[in-house]
């Protein structure tokens, strides 16, 4: 199994089990270098992956996360919670929000790109607002006002690990 990567080898790549997809897919707009396992992969094959890639498993799975020595235990089954349960170990940089594909975890470039800006909605096209394409699945993606509150979420998301220290 592949999936895209920057290749910097220094750079903490994660792997998140198939119980945590909504929790995968706000690591990756924080910058989360995170593969995700299918719901058909087994513990043998996910410990494979893992440490043939030297990745950080995230895990619900108490078991699996003492077989694969390379694991953050989550705890929680909700997803702000699970949020702020690693982002207390790995401190998110803002500097990385929105640079990766959500649904891949490919790199958004932000392009100008006549053949894509044409098939964007005319109001966006108007509004001149930044657009980024995933270099891997190729989805758009622009700075509009679902980007204003998924930037509002993850802020209230990192404010609240202070408050909510166990
Ligand atoms: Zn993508």
């Amino acid at each position: 199994m592949t999936y895209p990567s920057d290749g910097k080898t220094t750079e903490m790549r994660f792997f998140a089990d198939s119980m945590l997809g909504k929790m995968c897919r706000w690591l990756r707009l924080m910058g989360y270098d995170v593969g995700y396992a299918t719901s058909d992969m087994t513990d043998d094959a996910i410990i494979e992956v893992c440490s043939g890639e030297n990745l950080i498993l995230i895990t619900r799975d108490r078991e699996l996360s003492i077989r694969y020595r390379n694991s953050v235990y989550i705890k929680s089954d909700m997803y702000e919670d699970q949020l702020h349960e690693f982002i207390r170990r790995f401190v998110p940089d803002e500097t990385l929000y929105f640079t990766r594909c959500p649904l891949c975890n490919g790199l958004l470039k932000v392009t100008d790109d006549p053949e894509i800006m044409e098939k964007l909605p005319p109001g966006v096209r108007k509004m001149q607002k930044r657009v980024y394409v995933c270099d891997n699945c190729g989805k758009v993606y622009w700075e509009g006002s679902h980007y204003t509150s998924i930037r509002n979420e993850i802020k209230a998301i990192v404010d609240g690990v202070g408050e909510r220290e166990e």
